[in-house]
């Protein structure tokens, strides 16, 4: 099939049968026409119909290897500079497109399994059965172009011990049962973005595993399709209140449901099993396959494309209103420009210093996208504030569509223009501005930036001790040392 339409995916995803506890009730079929999930899934339906847009085919797709068919561009396993360039470029249209709200479009983990099939043989190192599974899995990936998201972590039950020991380890995501035919899952993990909304969910190793006899039924990575006999979703309520693009202009477009998920007995097939032991293996299953370095290569052109978003309100805030000309203001300004300018110059600089990886995968320079990484979370929080800071009792200025509509315009066009633009138009965009930076959505997205690859202060951690210090130590010793 390669690369879908905005329908075959809309029609796939009606189709199947998941388990989706939402607000009391249970969603088990035509998913995309939910409430919840409507508005977001037809944004989704609109990137797969990029793909086939004349203006973007070329940027969002390229020759299957296998079929001739036209597949997306984040499956490119890279073996040059100018693919690496070329999948960001394609990353990007769909990172633009939908201003960087969006955290798991199919890019996410088509560049993850395209890193780990690319390290097949890493997965040797197990069994030679892994390595052609990994392979093979990627390739239906491919070729359906399916959406799929990831779950990761145990549940927050008891943080002071290891997800293994919690509840005397009857809690988090294990297999309870092996068989010749596959492995049988009992547990939860949380969370998983836009799961009532995928095809596949990949649940693959997180939290580092110790190799002992109880961490063993913890060691595993593997794929299973939404609506797996037992797979259960347990969503948070909405934060897309109904409202149109209008007056909830991103939360109508951009609401990606986040939800716990619960796994009742279920058995997922050999085929689909990519590893199983190992724990030292399952511990370095990102960073030892280049898939954390592919992965971040998507975070942070999607970023990138936020952080753009953000300077272009807050500058058309800004003149609206005009506080453009204040100091203070210009400052924030400033501020928004140097981020954007520092995201794209760490993506240059660690596609520049690319290297091929052991298994022959182009990978973009690690410590600079890990700077990338860890950088990004903090930054971002600043961005509603100074949304807040430019429109002040503006943001609660706000009428809604409906008001245009009424007798109330006359009011809204005398007493709600601003400096550059109509009452109407004013309205428009400071809807924009609440919904970036005081609704439930936008609070969300903070959130979301903050923990987007896990906890920053253990990230730090991780920073520190992976970085090759050595030289500076070294040349600090030198410097003591000297004489002249
Ligand atoms: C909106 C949203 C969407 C998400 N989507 C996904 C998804 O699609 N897939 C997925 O796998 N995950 C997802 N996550 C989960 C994300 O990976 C976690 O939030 C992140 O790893 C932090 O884990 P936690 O939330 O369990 O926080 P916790 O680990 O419970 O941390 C809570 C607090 O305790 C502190 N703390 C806890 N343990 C320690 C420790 N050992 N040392 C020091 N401090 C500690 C932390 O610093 C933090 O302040 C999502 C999270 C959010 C918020």
């Amino acid at each position: 099939m390669g690369a879908r339409t905005g329908q075959q995916y809309l029609d796939k995803i009606n189709s199947m049968r998941p388990h989706v506890n939402i607000d009391g009730v249970v969603v088990s079929e035509n998913i995309a026409e939910h409430p919840a999930f409507k508005n977001v899934a037809r944004t989704y339906a609109k990137l797969f119909d990029l793909q086939h847009d004349p203006k973007y085919k070329d940027k969002l797709t390229y020759k299957s290897p296998t079929t001739g068919d036209p597949v997306n561009v984040s499956f490119l396993q890279p073996r040059t500079l100018e693919d690496l360039e070329r999948r960001r470029a394609g990353i990007q249209v769909w990172a633009e497109y939908s201003n960087g709200f969006l955290g798991r479009t199919g890019d996410y983990m088509n560049s993850s399994l395209t890193a780990l099939s690319s390290a097949k043989k890493w997965f040797e190192q197990a069994d030679p059965v892994f390595g052609e599974r990994i392979e093979a899995y990627y390739e239906q990936a491919r070729e359906n172009d399916w959406l799929a998201t990831h779950t990761l972590i145990p549940p927050q039950v008891n943080r002071s011990v290891s997800g293994s020991e919690q509840l005397g380890g009857q809690l988090a995501a294990r297999i309870v049962e092996e068989r010749p035919d596959g492995i049988v899952i009992h547990g939860a993990r949380m969370l998983a973005t836009v799961a009532p909304i995928a095809d596949e969910l990949l649940v693959f190793p997180s939290t580092v595993l110790r190799g002992t006899p109880e961490d063993a039924p913890y060691s595993y990575a593997f794929a299973i399709q939404n609506d797996a006999p037992g797979l259960k979703y347990l969503c948070r309520s909405s934060l897309h209140n109904g409202g149109s693009h209008f007056d909830e202009p991103l939360a109508s477009r951009y609401e990606e449901m986040d939800a716990v998920v619960a796994f009742d007995q279920v058995f997922v097939p050999n085929e689909r099993i990519f590893m199983l032991g190992h724990p030292e293996l399952c511990n370095n299953f990102y960073t030892d396959t280049g898939a954390t370095a592919l992965m971040t290569q998507q975070v942070v052109t999607r970023t990138i494309a936020k952080s753009e978003f953000f300077l272009g309100l807050a500058t058309e805030i800004s003149e609206a209103i005009g506080i453009d000309g204040f100091l203070h203001i210009q400052e924030a300004l400033a501020e928004l420009v140097v981020d954007v300018e520092i995201g794209k110059a760490l993506m240059r600089s660690a596609e520049v210093d690319a290297k091929l990886n052991e298994w022959g995968m182009m990978t973009p320079h690690w410590p600079t996208l890990n700077a990338a990484r860890n950088w990004y979370p903090k930054i971002s929080q600043r961005f509603p504030q100074i949304i807040r800071m430019f429109c002040a009792s503006g943001l609660m200025a706000l009428p809604s569509e409906a008001d245009l509509a009424s007798d109330a315009l006359a009011d809204i066009e005398l007493y709600l223009q601003g400096k550059s633009l109509t009452g109407p138009e004013r309205v428009k965009l400071f809807r924009l501005a609440y919904d970036a930076s005081i609704t439930g959505f936008s609070s969300r997205q903070a959130l979301y930036e903050y923990f987007f690859f896990g906890d920053p202060v253990r990230m730090a951690g991780a920073l520190v001790s992976s970085y090759d210090k050595q030289p500076l130590q070294q040349r600090i010793r030198d410097f003591l040392e000297r004489q002249d």
